[in-house]
């Protein structure tokens, strides 16, 4: 009834009749999942405003979320310039992945830089996994922790643990100003060093005050759980 306004008319489907299908959550802006689209659930996605794909493994529609609960609404969907992939942005109702992950890419491939590129095309590489980036923060908040039990001499940590809370509060306050006055600056160098400076202090008010890292993490991961808007 609707073929002559059929705006999946224009859609490249490959030899098998599907299309692949990003998502990605709509606020966020996350990568959520990749998975098959034929016509018919690219109809029932435009009909219902949420995700159905066809499964390969089970050969069938697959209504994302219809046992898991974990469905998608539909926010917009695009069509790539070749017409052969598209994109659904959605705000979903859970994780996306069937392993509780909010996205199916949660693994990753780390750089091995085996193979040579001539200098003058190298680009700078990002080296280090997420996982690996951010244990500079772990190791430090337990440097931190040592610092506090043994002072030993000499020691900027200990000197900070031995003035006592308001020293270290003041510093905190310096460093963010010193962050600001940086950052208004234009002065990429130097907001570095100053929230390098402001992240050390943080930490040792985290020791000072018994607060774990852990707890400022897990609440970070809840916020970006469910994104706020302010
Ligand atoms: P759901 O669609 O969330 O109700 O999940 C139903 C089934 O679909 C799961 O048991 C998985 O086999 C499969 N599944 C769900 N989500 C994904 C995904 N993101 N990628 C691949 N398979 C999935
Ligand atoms: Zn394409
Ligand atoms: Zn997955
Ligand atoms: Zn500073």
């Amino acid at each position: 009834n609707n073929t002559d306004t059929n705006p999946i008319e224009g859609i490249r489907w490959d030899d098998a009749g599907l299309v692949p299908a990003i998502v990605q959550d709509a606020n966020s802006l996350e990568v959520l999942m990749m998975a098959y689209m034929n016509e018919e659930s690219l109809r029932l996605s435009l009909e219902s405003g949420q995700t159905w794909f066809w499964s390969r493994s089970r050969g069938e529609l697959w209504h994302k979320g219809g046992t898991s609960g974990n469905t998608q609404a539909i926010v917009s969907l695009h069509y790539d310039c070749d017409s052969d992939t598209l994109l659904v942005k959605v705000n979903p109702e859970g994780p996306a992945c069937h392993t509780g992950e909010t996205s199916c890419f949660y693994r990753e491939i780390a750089l091995q830089r085996s193979v040579a590129v001539p200098a003058e095309t190298a680009q700078k590489p990002a080296l280090l996994t997420d996982a690996e980036r951010f244990a500079v923060l772990g190791e430090l908040e337990r440097v931190i922790a040592q610092r506090e039990v043994e002072r030993p001499e000499g020691a900027y940590t200990t000197y900070l643990f031995e003035k006592g809370v308001d020293k270290i509060l003041k510093k905190v306050g310096e460093e963010a100003s010193e962050t600001i006055i940086a950052a208004k600056n234009k002065d990429n160098a130097e907001l570095r060093l100053e929230i390098s400076d402001l992240i050390y202090h943080l930490l040792v008010l985290l020791q000072e005050r018994k607060l774990p890292l852990d707890e400022i993490m897990e609440e970070l991961s809840a916020r970006h759980e469910r994104p706020r808007r302010d």
